[in-house]
């Protein structure tokens, strides 16, 4: 009996695994040539200032519409983008789209907007990543300090050279550092301090449960208060109620983004949904 078990176990681990391993290798399939078939697009998700109720800045967020596959969620293929490698010039493609279109925006209207845009370690492996974003900020117009890199603490765990080197170097041309995610990884003060980050992005899963979980409220006082000791602004991710919002405020959290005030939004709706928050 053991062993029938065994074997339908086996079958039933088997089916789904083949399941699993099928999709993945039609992503992969479809994904390459998805560049040229113009199948990606950014969206944009504000980020309000809390006090002033205004969008200081947009984080760009990928999307993929695929005809075979329908829409794809980036938590399905940026890790397939990245174990491909595929990564590097959908990761450029990025780059470039969101640059275009900051330059696009700022034209329409005269304040300073910060475009956030998340870089996957991968990228890092592209040794021409720093020429390509330096020459990208020269063609679209826009300046350094508009240009904010998203990074988790994966990153910095591996603790590589050349991620170290082009760290140093992204700070020294004036383009700002943003930790993604804080408090989801290994999570250190040292790594904060070493690499000249700007911002710090309290991840979605501490903000879900303020203000009523005391335990996560008392977490994201003690992230800010640490935060805006290092001199960091504070970004909290995923706020959907008016609650979390007023908790946020009370905190002294800078920044908001999340369902609350905007979904992520096609480049045309940012641009009339921006125009009452400038
Ligand atoms: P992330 O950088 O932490 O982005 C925040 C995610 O939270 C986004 O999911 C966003 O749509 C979602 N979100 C924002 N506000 C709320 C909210 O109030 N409630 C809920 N439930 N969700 C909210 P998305 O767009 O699906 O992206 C998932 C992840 O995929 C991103 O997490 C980022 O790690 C990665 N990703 C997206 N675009 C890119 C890209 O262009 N390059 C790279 N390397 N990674 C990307
Ligand atoms: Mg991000
Ligand atoms: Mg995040
Ligand atoms: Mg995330």
């Amino acid at each position: 009996q053991a062993k029938d078990l065994g074997r339908n176990t086996y079958s039933f681990f088997s089916k789904e695994m083949n399941t699993m391993m099928l999709r993945r290798f039609e992503l992969e399939e479809q994904m390459h040539g998805a560049l040229e078939r113009n199948e990606f697009e950014l969206y944009y998700q504000p980020q309000f200032d809390v006090k002033k109720q205004k969008i200081m800045g947009v984080e760009a967020l990928l999307r993929w519409h695929n005809s075979a596959l329908g829409n794809v969620t980036p938590d399905e293929f940026i890790p397939i983008a990245e174990h491909t490698g595929l990564i590097i010039p959908i990761g450029r493609f990025v780059i470039k789209q969101a640059l275009m279109f900051l330059n696009e925006w700022q034209n329409t209207h005269h304040r300073k907007v910060t475009m956030a845009v998340n870089l996957s370690p991968c990228q890092f492996r592209d040794s021409e990543l720093l020429s390509f974003i330096k020459s990208s900020l020269k063609e679209t117009n826009v300046s350094a300090d508009n240009l904010e890199l998203e990074i988790t603490e994966g990153v910095l765990m591996s603790g590589q050279s050349h991620i170290h080197d082009a760290l140093i170097e992204i700070s020294a041309l004036g383009i700002k550092l943003s930790m993604d995610d804080f408090g989801t990884g290994y999570s250190s003060l040292s790594y904060l301090r070493q690499y000249a980050f700007d911002v710090l992005k309290i991840d979605q899963s501490f903000i879900s449960g303020i203000p009523l979980n005391k335990a996560d409220s008392e977490l994201v006082n003690t992230i800010i208060a640490m935060a805006h000791s290092l001199g960091l602004t504070v970004v909290a991710e995923g706020v959907e109620t008016k609650e979390q919002l007023k908790l946020l405020e009370e905190l002294g959290c800078d920044l908001v983004q999340g369902y609350y005030f905007s979904k992520p939004i096609k480049a045309r709706h940012l641009i009339d949904f921006s125009v009452n928050y400038m």
